[in-house]
């Protein structure tokens, strides 16, 4: 009989796994609940696709995109494939909500219960709202007009539609997220470029060196700056953004602004389900959570030997190290960390200084 394996998110680490899974002959039948749809995303290279959408097309292009009214975003440059496979039952669009772990039930938004052999925990990480004054609408409930998160696929759309007629983009946060976004912004309009500034509390490495991040960003043209915490959000009557004030009191006028503070371990699940958690949910070598010897986790929600890991590498391995187990082919495999950790990448910011170095030629 097959065994029944059912995985919560269909982010990178969910895809890494099943796609070795469904690599092998192993008898198994995979459910994928796929919360944010169908379509599972590389999100590093969400901001890039921005930048080739807008400044990468010829005009003939951009000409027949206007004509087909798609004035914005296509993701399907940082789309992963999806496996087309019987044993695969991908759930698009719903959510695990609760798991029953005496009758090892999963059950899902669409009111289905769905039993399971194995099931794993692959729900990410959601980005942090920093404890920005005026960061939220007055109700509490959405953000802020015209402030954006950049995380998921749908965060890009929403932000491709929104820089197209900005005058002044506010960056707050200049993790290797919001320094590819503040790189896209910069070069999202080809014909007119953005004004984008870069906000970050850290302060800056007393040497700067050629292959410094932020001085490659600022060669796009982005105004950066260091060492500065961002206070409150100024709204104007319409209540939509009109500034961002730093605490040192200066102010920068903007009618763009965009989160990229960071994430934290999506929890939620495991957290009620019982299932340890400290930062992330606890697993051991075997990604298996230590309160449950059927239940795994991987990617950006896990805590490994007191780590959380987010970054692309680390979720591959254990992804890997999860299907040689699950499939059979290597049920003795173990995951004992990250490689080491390899140069901050820019790649985005080094992509944004040649497409203006070839624009200014
Ligand atoms: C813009 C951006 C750029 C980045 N660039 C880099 C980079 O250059 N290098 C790098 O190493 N890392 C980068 N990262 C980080 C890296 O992409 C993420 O950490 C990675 O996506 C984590 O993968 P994951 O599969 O663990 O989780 P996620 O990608 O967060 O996927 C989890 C999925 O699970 C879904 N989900 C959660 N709960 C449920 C539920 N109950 N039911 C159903 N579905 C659920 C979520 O909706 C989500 O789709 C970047 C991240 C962003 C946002």
């Amino acid at each position: 009989m097959s065994r029944k394996i059912v995985v919560v998110g269909w982010g990178p680490a969910a895809h890494r796994l099943v796609t070795g899974l469904l690599g092998t002959d192993a008898e198994v039948d995979v459910t994928v609940y796929a919360g944010e749809g169908a379509v599972a995303h590389d999100r590093s290279a969400l901001p890039s696709t921005l930048v080739k959408t807008r400044a990468g097309r010829t005009a003939h292009e951009a000409s027949e995109a206007r004509d087909r009214a798609d004035t914005a975003f296509d993701t399907t440059a940082a789309a992963l494939p999806t496996p087309n496979d019987p044993r695969l039952d991908l759930r698009a669009g719903v959510r695990a909500v609760a798991v029953d772990r005496l009758h090892r039930l999963v059950h899902g938004s669409d009111q289905w219960i769905q039993p399971y052999d194995t099931l794993v925990l692959a729900t990410g990480a959601n980005p942090v709202l920093p404890p920005i004054r005026g960061l939220r609408t007055a109700d509490g409930r959405d953000l802020l007009p015209g402030v954006h998160s950049a995380h998921n696929a749908a965060d890009f759309h929403r932000l491709a539609e929104a820089a197209a007629p900005a005058s002044h983009a506010v960056v707050i946060g200049g993790s290797s997220t919001g320094l590819a976004v503040a790189a896209a912004l910069r070069i999202s309009r080809s014909d007119d470029p953005l004004h984008v500034e870069l906000v970050d509390q850290t302060p800056a490495t007393p040497e700067i060196t050629p292959t410094d991040a932020y001085l490659t960003l600022r060669r796009t043209g982005v105004i950066a700056y260091q060492d500065c915490r961002v206070r409150a959000l100024e709204s104007g009557s319409a209540d939509a953004l009109t500034a961002v004030t730093l605490a040192d009191g200066h102010r920068l006028g903007c009618d763009l602004a965009v989160i990229a503070c960071g994430t934290a371990p999506n929890t939620a699940l495991a957290w009620t389900s019982g299932l340890a958690v400290a930062r992330g949910i606890v697993v051991d070598d075997t990604l298996r959570s230590v309160s449950d010897p059927h239940i795994h986790a991987l990617g950006a929600c896990a805590e490994h030997r007191r780590s959380l890991s987010g970054r692309h590498e680390t979720l591959l391995a254990q992804a890997d190290v999860l299907a040689g187990r699950l499939s059979g082919l290597d049920p003795q495999r173990t995951y004992r960390g990250p490689a080491q950790r390899a140069a901050n990448a820019t790649s985005v910011v080094a992509e944004a200084e040649a497409l203006l170095r070839a624009a200014a030629a």
